[in-house]
């Protein structure tokens, strides 16, 4: 099966300060290539499934498939070196080292990975920053570029190990429209040519629109 992603029967409890059962029997399938918008109510579970997803948190009921792989049941440094070669995550805040240049916040998650010489990282990452319409800004320190430069910039960070799959929790959450073009076009782009999978977590109408599906939560459950 070509599934990118396929997810089973997912619960998640939190416990304090009372149970509370926060996903509700959650599953559904991700397409190799697909772009997909999840949307819903705040409070509906939008952010927990992604961290479920993404692998950064472990703790619920259910199976995670991910690019063929089955994550769930993997230990802490399995899932560390899967989600470096195999995910890449966008956040709403960018969490761009400030003190280093623009190049160098890109370059580290593949120098960290060391799977290719420097010289063709940085060649990626200039690729990149061109595609992200932020070339000319690379030797700057990631404090000194604008708001919507840094997310462009995060979003260049999380491309550079050429994830199977890319997810954002509100990729555009601080961004103006223009802004949100640049990076919708990029992800539509990775999708249509690449191949690469894309699930964002949206409250903009037209982003989630533009997508090619949406999948909707309301109280932990997915209804479409
Ligand atoms: P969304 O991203 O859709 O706004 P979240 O996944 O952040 O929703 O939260 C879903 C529900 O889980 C909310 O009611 C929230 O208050 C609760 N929640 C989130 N994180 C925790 C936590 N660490 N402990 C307890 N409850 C939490
Ligand atoms: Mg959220």
């Amino acid at each position: 099966m070509n599934a990118a992603l396929s997810v089973k029967g997912l619960n998640k409890y939190f416990h304090e300060p009372d149970t509370f059962q926060v996903l509700r029997d959650v599953g559904f399938e991700v397409k190799k290539g697909e772009f997909v918008a999840i949307v819903g109510k705040s409070g509906s579970g939008k952010s927990t499934l992604l961290y479920l997803l993404s692998t950064m948190d472990t703790d619920y009921e259910g199976s995670i498939t991910i690019d063929g792989t089955t994550v769930t049941g993997l230990s802490q440094n399995e899932l560390s070196r899967f989600r470096n070669a195999h995910i890449g995550f966008v956040f709403q805040f960018h969490y761009l080292l400030p003190e280093f240049s623009v190049l160098d916040n890109v370059m580290l998650p593949a120098l960290k990975l060391g799977k290719k010489p420097k010289e063709l990282i940085e060649a990626s990452a200039m690729e990149l920053l061109t595609m992200l319409d932020i070339k000319g800004h690379e030797m700057k320190k990631a404090s000194k570029i604008s708001g919507g430069q840094q997310q462009r910039v995060a979003i260049a960070r999380a491309l550079i190990n050429e994830p199977a799959i890319i997810m954002g929790d509100e990729p555009t959450g601080n961004l103006d429209s223009k802004n949100t073009k640049v990076v919708f076009d990029v992800f539509r782009q990775l999708a249509k040519e690449k191949g690469q999978t894309i699930i964002a977590v949206t409250h903009d109408d037209e982003f989630a629109a533009n997508c090619d599906r949406i999948i909707e939560m309301v109280d932990g459950k997915i209804m479409s």
